[in-house]
């Protein structure tokens, strides 16, 4: 078997400061969302129309440039995700999603409000000009996006029915709004108004076809194959995949993928699973798997020889991108997969650098990998503290009682080194937070804490 050796993995830290990297990316992302505003502020317009109705035209270009930037945000484009997180662009997807749709509803209202009413007509979808059909269809479309996004849960609509209704009207929307200036025609009827206008829809069109249509396609190249599924304690599945007629790929370890078995390359539907494998190994990747809901529990009794895809690697979540004179990790429950790659690649790298484990679990025998984390104990200079919230009668005599928490940390971290070391979190919500606040109390720098979260999305 060949494996892909990376010692200390040096090229995968950033050669740019993650700072730097970060104020790059979001100066563009600044710069494309105001770019429409010349539409509205240069050059002479057919008459001089006010300036609250330039001003809510304004709001539109803005609140439409943003929406358009939304595929960007959740395309999974690896080096725009490396200074912030893939978890962190999930978020300011959403924020921005609001914010552009209080844009993009600020324009017809301020029509209505503050320039004429006679606006009501042109709005209205039974008397309106096309224009202002489209308009109104493309505000429609919008509020049933955030709608249907704020508050899936109460609407009682599947994750998945949501993931395929957001793709498509969210689109919708855009491509009305599109529509719309188009038919207005008074912004951008200048050449270079106009080039810019069908610049910014071409790319907004590109974007769209990469990832939904030239990306998949890439993806039906490298099929994956479910080699084996085995059940581990906890209630998690080792699902093991080997590639199909390609060589695979390695990561960094904490890395995750998207998963979809039995589906085409062109669901919508993936999902979001750490690796759990040794990261230097291409020809074998596994990921420990939680039963949660319709999938996690399905995938527990897949058969062996399914087809899967596998879209990845992603997240910024591994020691490899980070230096520090020790490494802790912090796992609750399933958490303990990403941090299991981490410790399986070290293993196999021969890693000499001090790491640290605090694993929470309910008790040692719902402690996923526990016979192996011990064995993995002795190969690594790594201490294992684990902390069992329901002590059973067969636990080990050398676990703690209670919660990962700040009394514990204190105990065993080096009070004069702990702050030159990297911090890495993965387990429950709950967890996390009572975690980074511990770490914060002991005086953790946070740019050394990182986090993984299972519930970003
Ligand atoms: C970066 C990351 C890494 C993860 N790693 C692991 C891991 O190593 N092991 C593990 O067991 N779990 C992991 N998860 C969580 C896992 O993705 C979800 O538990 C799983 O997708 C739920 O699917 P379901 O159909 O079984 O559950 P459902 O009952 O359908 O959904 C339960 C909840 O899970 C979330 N969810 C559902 N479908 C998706 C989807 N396609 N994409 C994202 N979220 C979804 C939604 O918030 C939903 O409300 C990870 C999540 C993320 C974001």
């Amino acid at each position: 078997m060949m494996y892909v050796i990376r010692n200390s993995d040096q090229d995968r830290r950033l050669p740019v400061p993650r700072a730097v990297r970060a104020t790059l990316w979001f100066g563009t992302y600044l710069a494309v969302v105001v770019a429409p505003l010349v539409f509205a502020t240069i050059g002479i317009v057919e008459e001089q129309r006010g300036f609250w109705r330039e001003f809510s035209v304004s709001l539109g270009f803005v609140g439409l440039s943003m929406m358009g930037l939304q595929y960007v945000l959740v395309a999974r484009i690896q080096t725009l995700a490396k200074p912030f997180g893939e978890d962190a662009l999930v978020h300011f997807h959403r924020y921005m999603g609001e914010v552009g749709t209080v844009l993009i509803l600020a324009h017809p209202i301020l029509l209505v409000v503050a320039v004429n009413v006679d606006y009501m007509n042109r709005i209205n979808p039974f008397t309106a000009p096309w224009a202002g059909r489209f308009g109104t269809l493309a505000a429609l479309f919008i509020v049933v996006v955030i709608v249907t996004s704020l508050w899936r849960r109460a609407l009682r609509i599947s994750y998945e029915t949501w993931q395929l209704l957001h793709l498509i009207i969210s689109t919708a929307a855009v491509a009305a709004a599109i529509v719309h200036v188009e038919l207005i025609g008074h912004y951008i009827n200048q050449p270079w108004k106009r080039a810019l206008w069908v610049a910014m829809s071409l790319g907004f069109l590109a974007i769209f076809v990469w990832v939904r249509v030239v990306r998949p396609i890439a993806r039906t190249r490298r099929p994956w194959r479910i080699a084996s599924i085995t059940a581990q304690p906890g209630d998690v599945a080792e699902v093991a995949l080997k590639p199909m007629g390609h060589a695979g790929f390695t990561f960094a370890p904490g890395q995750f993928g998207w998963l979809s078995v039995d589906r085409s390359a062109f669901s919508v539907t993936q999902h979001p699973f750490s690796f759990s494998s040794n990261a230097d190994n291409p020809s074998e990747i596994t990921m420990s798997i939680k039963r949660l809901g319709d999938f996690t529990s399905t995938i527990h009794t897949a058969e062996p020889g399914s087809i899967a895809y596998l879209d990845g690697p992603h997240g910024v979540f591994s020691p490899d991108f980070y230096e520090g004179q020790a490494y802790v990790f912090l796992a609750g429950g399933v958490g303990i997969g990403p941090i299991m790659s981490i410790l399986r690649t070290f293993a196999a790298r021969n890693e000499a650098t001090r790491c640290y484990l605090f694993y929470g679990a309910k008790s040692v025998r719902e402690a996923t990998y526990y016979p192996e984390i011990c064995e993995l104990a002795d190969r690594l200079d790594l201490k294992v503290v684990v902390t069992v919230s329901e002590p059973g009668e067969d636990d080990a005599a050398d676990v703690e009682y209670g919660f990962v928490d700040m009394k514990k940390l204190d105990a065993h971290l080096p009070h004069d080194k702990r702050n030159t070391f990297q911090y890495f979190i993965c387990g429950p919500g709950a967890m996390q937070n009572s975690i980074e606040n511990a770490l914060g109390k002991l005086g953790i720098p946070a740019d050394r804490v990182h986090t993984e979260k299972f519930n970003f999305v």
